[in-house]
């Protein structure tokens, strides 16, 4: 199955480059270049676009200029930074993509515990420079994520519980406006707009480098799966939910709902088999963190016990190898508040029925200390859900049932979606406004409009889960 999206706007070869390029120190292509096709490729292989000019940008001169040039010609225009939103919004058809992937600059001050880094970072490169000096700040669980469109929808990951969301993390911001203006927006400069930014930041403009603070976390951290036969999952999921109601935020869990997948790390009798696993990451003093998982540890009869101390990034790069790019993937998500029965017994339902092997479904604990952080603090939204479900539907190219997967997927999704306050803005599917101001709830909705309106009427940047303008 292969995701298109209508394209507007006039071909770029209609167009004059002669202008931006001598505005562009980057790499300008157009179709017929080597190096197109690989450019406008991006994590989900569903999606298959055909930009007319991808402008790859090496700094923030480069970044106006394609702006300017995308806005005077009327183009299409979408921007990319880690390439992993699943819709696919960072890739236009027949437009203009601005490409920061280039931008891969990060600067650590290990005195004052901040980084800034360039809008094409992905996490792994991230906490790499952090790590080296014993320090991190909530991030993404996957390493091949981009920081960017993470940050800007809020970021949820392992470090969230005891550190906040990312975007709680976040300290200030660049930013290309629409017509080209440069700002920088913090606490102090432009807060308005960095409250918007800190949960529907893809909606004002362009941002090109992020300022973060960071935490002492690591090197060791004790971490990893344990893993329950899915016949015992609603008795694990009732056990887990009691237990980890009461948990320390130094300790983040996730769910995940699946055939064990053929992991070096699992013994090969396992594979395939449907499983429940609880993932574990406990970043505070190891001894006291094998008291507080013991519990867990001690329930049941689980098919193997893979929490160990290991490292911070070892932890970070765990489930890298379940979600390449390049396989087609098709999500629904919505927030949770606590688990009722009924809710476990319908996970447990739904992942019996799992369609594919590669599916997966993680049940993110939330609360600690991004439930702290006031709820008009920031955009990101629904702080005092306890749990975000995100259902996954995952395929090959050559497979030749693709909408049995997705139907799985909507089925699963529609026996949650009752009980749900709202959904995470970076899990969101091309799922239309009613979801994306189910993202915010209609007060924060309005608010965001007035930023909207400010800095960006015309709706330049709406290959996103855009707030509307008009
Ligand atoms: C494998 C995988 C794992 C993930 N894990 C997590 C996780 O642990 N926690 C979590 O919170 N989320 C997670 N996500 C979701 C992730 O937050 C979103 O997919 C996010 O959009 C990825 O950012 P990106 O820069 O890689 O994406 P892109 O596809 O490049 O960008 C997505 C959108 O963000 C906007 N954007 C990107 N860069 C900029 C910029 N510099 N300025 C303005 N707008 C910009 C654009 O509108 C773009 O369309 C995961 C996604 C995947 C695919």
């Amino acid at each position: 199955m292969v995701i298109q999206m209508d394209g507007t706007g006039p071909r770029i070869d209609d167009v004059d480059l002669e202008g931006l390029r001598a505005a562009f120190r980057g790499q300008l292509l157009r179709p017929r270049d080597g190096g197109y096709d690989e450019a406008r490729r991006i994590w989900n292989g569903a999606i298959d676009r055909r930009p007319a000019l991808i402008a790859r940008c090496t700094g923030v001169a480069d970044v106006r200029a394609a702006a300017r040039y995308g806005r005077e010609q009327g183009l299409l225009t979408s921007v990319r930074g880690g390439g992993h939103g699943v819709s696919g919004t960072a890739v236009c058809e027949g437009g203009l993509m601005i490409d920061l992937s280039p931008m891969r600059g990060i600067r650590v001050d290990p005195e004052r515990r901040t980084a800034r880094a360039e809008a094409g970072v992905l996490w792994g490169e991230f906490d790499r420079e952090t790590q080296e000096f014993g320090l991190a700040t909530t991030g993404g669980i996957v390493t091949h994520t981009g920081i960017a469109g993470l940050t800007l929808g809020g970021g949820i990951g392992w470090l969230m519980r005891r550190f906040g969301t990312t975007a709680d993390n976040l300290l200030s911001v660049d930013l290309v406006t629409a017509d080209g203006e440069f700002l920088t927006a913090s606490e102090e400069e432009n807060p308005e707009l960095f409250w918007g930014i800190r949960g529907a930041g893809a909606n004002f403009g362009i941002v090109t480098s992020f300022q973060y603070r960071l935490h002492r976390v690591g090197p060791q951290v004790l971490a990893g799966p344990i893993f329950f036969a899915l016949d015992d999952g609603p008795e694990v999921l009732r056990f887990y939910r009691d237990w980890a109601e009461d948990a320390p935020d130094e300790l983040t869990t996730i769910l995940s709902l699946r055939k064990a997948p053929p992991a070096p790390y699992l013994p090969p009798e396992l594979h395939g088999i449907p499983v429940c696993a609880v993932m574990t990451c406990w970043s505070g003093d190891v001894e006291r963190g094998v008291e507080v998982l013991r519990p867990l540890r001690e329930f049941g009869t689980p098919l193997i016990d893979l929490i160990q101390p290991k490292s911070y990034m070892a932890n970070q790069s765990m489930l890298d190898p379940g979600v390449p790019h390049g396989w087609h993937y098709y999500w629904k998500s919505c927030d949770l508040p606590r688990l009722s029965d009924g809710m476990i017994e319908d996970m447990a339902t739904s992942s019996r029925a799992i369609t594919s092997p590669r599916s997966y479904t993680l049940v993110f604990q939330l609360g600690g200390a991004l439930s702290r952080v006031g709820e008009e603090d920031t955009a990101f939204a629904h702080r005092n859900a306890r749990h975000n479900v995100n259902i996954n539907g995952v395929w090959t190219g050559d497979d030749d049932e693709p909408s049995a997967h997705v139907a799985w997927t909507r089925d699963f999704f529609s026996k949650l979606e009752p009980h749900s306050p709202g959904v995470y803005v970076n899990f969101l599917g091309d799922e239309g406004d009613e979801r994306v101001r189910s993202a915010y709830g209609q007060a924060k909705y309005e608010r965001l409009l007035a930023l909207k309106r400010r800095y960006d009427p015309d709706n330049f940047f709406r290959l996103n889960q855009y707030i509307k303008p008009n």
